[in-house]
């Protein structure tokens, strides 16, 4: 169900019986053009830059020759044999550790995320798990604890490159790098190759096979996008009469602080909706389930902000509304690209208050064509407006502690490239 098949098939590629199996009962027919290259070249143990948005079946495109490399490894009696993809988000590393099983045919796994307790981390990691999921601020605290071993992981995945770095883990991702075999397989993805981004892969990567698939930096052309010029107060009026209407598909709200999504779901639940809050204040037991919730039909509507979002992988998300602009034009279109995922057609309404202004004429520059403006029959709805666009929210995860790098205990798993 993803957004673009192929011409080509699973069986080109050197799969062992049970992860074509296990291909088969994800329900996957072909591969991805991201999965075309990336397999290729991973069960070849080359490095990779991948730059693909979620929705392109990355996730995919790096575990089935990840997880195909650490079983022959632990097969030849490599027992410490180890891959670790770290992720910006905890839902994004849950998602993949759940695609992680699907596909690992009985390989073990370790989620390491913020949010959740010490003791079951520090257990699952002792167990020498062949794949450990992380979230960069986590893992340094488990390096800086010593609970946390890197020697063996002889495969790097760095998914969302390019979010990880906005978020400020630099830091953290030098220190994990140090940490881990200098002789290793790394690939990197990434839904733009902006300089940091390009900076971090010539420093890590050796010779790396560069798979691009687009469009990057446009919404996909399935979703229908509109704009509401709109007072400020006229937002959740507005917003009631839009999700109260005769469609009743699942509704993405994005607010522009965590406060705005708690004071707007208890808005929309006064309506009589079922609706849940993703952000990241939230425990992270509440975060699963009300992503859970949502995914179920249990939910119709969840309210959310940017990072607890992103990448988020809900299918059949029938519209988008951006309550507030985002920050940036890349939100605009990571927002809109929950809706009209895979072959589904979308719809994403953004509301422009007369402050967003400036962000709304950002965004329209990058995704080089206006927004038809949709009429709401509020006296409040006005053509023009000024203002100033206010500053982007965002969750930091703990600082790094730039202790002394782990010593390599031996080169690593044969899925070492050289
Ligand atoms: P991702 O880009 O990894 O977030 O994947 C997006 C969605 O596409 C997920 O729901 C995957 O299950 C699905 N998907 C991944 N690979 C394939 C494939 N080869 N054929 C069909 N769907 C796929």
């Amino acid at each position: 169900m993803t957004t673009e098949t192929t011409e080509a098939t699973f069986d080109q590629f050197p799969l062992s019986a049970p992860m074509r199996a296990a291909i088969r009962a994800a329900g996957y027919q072909s591969p991805t053009p991201i999965q075309v290259g990336t397999i290729a070249a991973g069960l070849e143990g080359r490095d990779v830059v991948g730059t693909a948005q979620t929705g392109t079946g990355k996730t995919a495109a790096f575990l089935i020759p990840l997880i195909e490399r650490l079983k022959v490894a632990r097969q030849e009696g490599r027992a410490d044999a180890a891959a670790l993809v770290l992720a910006p988000t905890r839902e994004l590393a849950e998602q993949i550790e759940g695609w992680a099983r699907k596909l690992g045919c009985g390989l073990r796994t370790a989620l390491v995320v913020g949010g959740l307790g010490y003791g079951p981390q520090v257990e699952a990691l002792r167990r020498r798990p062949a794949l450990i999921i992380a979230t960069p601020g986590r893992l340094v605290d488990h390096l800086d604890q010593r609970t946390a071993s890197l020697a063996g992981a002889a495969i790097l995945v760095l998914d969302e490159a390019d979010r990880m770095l906005d978020m400020g883990f630099k830091p953290q991702l030098d220190r994990i790098l140090r940490a881990m075999p200098a002789v290793r397989q790394t690939l990197l993805f990434s839904a733009t190759m902006a300089p940091e981004v390009d900076a971090l892969a010539r420093g890590h990567l050796r010779q790396p096979v560069r798979i691009a698939v687009g469009p990057q930096s446009v919404p996909p052309s399935r979703a229908k996008q509109d704009v509401y010029l709109v007072d400020r107060e006229q937002k959740t009026p507005l917003l009631l009469s839009l999700i109260g209407g005769e469609d009743k598909n699942t509704v993405l709200i994005f607010t522009r602080t965590k406060h705005r999504a708690d004071r707007l779901m208890k808005s929309v639940q006064s309506a009589g909706h079922s609706v849940e809050r993703l952000h990241s204040n939230r425990t992270q037991a509440q975060r699963r389930q009300a992503l859970a919730g949502f995914r179920s039909g249990r939910y119709r509507i969840l309210v959310a902000t940017d990072i607890a979002a992103r990448g988020i992988d809900v299918a059949d998300i029938g519209r988008v509304i951006n309550y507030d602009l985002p920050g940036t034009a890349e939100d605009y279109v990571h927002r809109v690209g929950r809706t009209a995922r895979a072959e589904t057609h979308g719809h994403a309404s953004s509301f422009a208050a007369p402050d967003e202004r400036g962000q709304l004429t950002a965004i329209e520059r990058h995704i080089g064509r206006s927004l038809p403006r949709e009429r709401h029959d509020t006296p409040s709805v006005r053509p023009a407006f000024t203002g100033t666009r206010p500053a982007p929210e965002e969750r930091r995860e703990r600082p790094a502690f730039g202790r002394a790098a782990e010593p390599w205990r031996k080169a690593g798993a044969g899925a070492a490239r050289r």
